[in-house]
């Protein structure tokens, strides 16, 4: 799938979408500030359309009481499922934080269990883009329903920042502390050969879990993580383990409440908030804050490395 397929999907479905269209041509007009986090440049985007995803409750009670809208027979009519990966439906992000966003989705409705092994072929088949996985506790709006989202690669920070430090004079699989930067969170990063160890690397970056700050365990849906084709041909993956699922600004009843909930794409460095006065308060040390506490800043846990 190139960029010519891609644009062609986008168009056909915004051409009978009004919303969605209308969603698409908001992105040209909403506001974006740099802010700069030690050696990692984000970008704060002020997008009011994303507050349904980032106010979204997702305890197990508000799950059970609504319709999931990941399922074919709840979507609205005019979202087309385009055909891909066996197994899966691709689908025009009617809410989208980039021009390019795809929602992935697995045709049954199953939870997210667990970084799914088929973002590796969705990465070679689609190599203009980041396919990146959200676990149930670290993003994932709709996390009873099995879904991954795609953007354009070349559109994330991160990324950019593995593939600079992440040589193929290090080992195949590096925690980005070796990396010797100023990062407000560490993460795994990944290069896939095509042979056997790569095979057994693939699955091992998948099985990695997060810890939970207040129990103190892993956790399987306390990731992130991304899979793409970097300019030499290498699938690489980078997963970020986290230690909460929302900062506790997200939680105050002050004037300390900001409505933000990093998933992936704020892990990678496009910062969501919907709400105008928390994009015009955000500061880099604010942001450093949020991300040191949905993330390990410090060394990665040994039980994370040890595994
Ligand atoms: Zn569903």
């Amino acid at each position: 799938m190139n960029t010519e397929e891609i644009n062609c999907m986008v168009e056909q479905q915004l051409s009978i979408w009004p919303e969605a269209r209308k969603n698409f041509d908001a992105l040209t007009l909403i506001g974006r500030k740099p802010l700069k986090i030690g050696d990692m440049e984000v970008i704060a985007q002020h997008n009011p359309a994303r507050i349904r995803s980032t106010g979204a409750k997702t305890d197990s009670e508000s799950i059970k009481k609504r319709a999931c809208f990941l399922c074919s027979v709840n979507r609205p009519g005019e979202q087309i499922s385009f055909q891909w990966i066996p197994g899966w439906e691709l689908l025009i992000n009617p809410f989208p934080i980039l021009p390019i966003h795809f929602t992935i989705v697995d045709k049954q409705h199953q939870p997210q269990d667990g970084i799914p092994l088929e973002m590796a072929i969705m990465a070679e088949q689609a190599p203009d883009l980041a396919i990146f996985y959200n676990g149930a506790r670290a993003g994932a709006s709709a996390p009873d329903h099995r879904h991954c989202q795609a953007v354009l690669k070349s559109e994330l920070p991160l990324l950019k920042i593995a593939e600079k430090n992440h040589t193929s004079s290090l080992p195949s699989i590096v925690s980005s502390e070796s990396f010797n930067l100023e990062l407000p969170f560490n993460f795994i990063s990944a290069i896939i050969t095509p042979d056997q160890q790569g095979m057994r690397n693939l699955v091992l970056m998948s099985k990695i879990k997060g810890v939970d700050t207040v129990t103190g365990k892993p956790d399987a849906d306390l990731v992130n993580a991304f899979f793409w084709i970097d300019a030499a041909g290498f699938l690489r993956i980078i997963v970020i383990p986290r230690r909460a699922h929302r900062p506790h600004c997200f939680f105050a009843d002050d004037e300390n409440r900001m409505t933000v909930s990093p998933g992936a794409l704020d892990m990678a460095g496009l910062l969501i908030l919907p709400v105008e006065k928390d994009y015009e308060r955000i500061t880099p040390e604010l942001a450093r804050n949020i991300y040191d506490e949905v993330a390990f800043s410090g060394s990665l846990p040994e039980k994370i490395i040890s595994e």
